[in-house]
């Protein structure tokens, strides 16, 4: 069937959108209707179901004690704190029910979903650290999300077998760093983005296996550079 482009208007944010023809047949061949809302706010709904940043102190609702949880106090599942959820008091078998075919999936979902309990904050074999979420095998972290094997971190987001940051994100092996994005394997770097393989500089772009440069973009295996201009050491340390 031969489809055409349709404009639309979202019917939460009324904003224009349009359908393309290839869409059509796929809404066609999964036997759904095609969307009234725009794919921002479709995005934005699907996103209302993960909350990584938000914490709450909340009762945990096996033991009773206060935690730090994702989840509000008046949402309508259970919510185990950390040691109640990985202990052997949950059996998530007791929690199993027979599928209805009389009844639709998503009802029966809906009812499964309030009574299984779910853990206050995801994470595992974090030691000494605080306030982490979607986390594992850390040592020493604080206000850390979405990060593995890593010592010595504060407010970091997606950083992996990374030591000592402050403020970064993205990274993978970095050390003693801070306000560092999208890097890997570097060390003592400041204020940089998308680098690699870099030591001892600051405020750099996209350079890879530099060390001792200052405000510098798009350098391959360069020491001594401010701003892309080549020094001697000396000269780089008297500036
Ligand atoms: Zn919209
Ligand atoms: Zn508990």
């Amino acid at each position: 069937m031969n489809y055409k482009i349709e404009a639309k208007i979202c019917q939460k944010c009324k904003k224009d959108f349009i359908i393309e023809p290839n869409d059509f047949g796929f809404y066609e061949k999964m036997d759904v209707l095609p969307p009234k809302i725009c794919p921002k706010c479709r995005s934005q709904l699907r996103l209302t179901f993960r909350n990584e940043r938000f914490f709450y102190r909340r009762a945990c609702d096996y033991c009773g004690k206060d935690t730090v949880s994702m989840y509000s106090q008046n949402k309508p599942f259970p919510v185990w704190c950390h040691d109640c959820w990985w202990s052997d008091e949950l059996d998530a078998k007791q929690y199993a029910i027979d599928y209805d075919p009389k009844k639709t999936f998503l009802e029966q979902f809906a009812s499964f979903y309030k009574k299984v309990p779910f853990p206050a904050l995801v994470g595992f074999r974090n030691i000494n650290s605080h306030y982490l979420n979607f986390t594992a095998d850390n040592r020493n972290c604080y206000l850390t999300i979405e990060s593995s094997n890593n010592e010595n971190c504060i407010n970091c987001y997606w950083i992996q077998l990374s030591k000592d940051l402050v403020d970064c994100s993205f990274t993978d092996h970095v050390e003693l760093s801070y306000e560092v994005d999208d890097c890997y394997d570097c060390h003592s770097l400041i204020f940089s983005k998308s680098c690699g393989y870099c030591l001892d500089s600051a405020f750099l772009l996209n350079c890879r296996g530099c060390n001792y440069c200052l405000g510098c973009i798009n350098l391959r295996d360069q020491s001594y550079n401010i701003f892309n201009k080549q020094y001697t050491k000396e000269e780089y340390e008297k500036n």
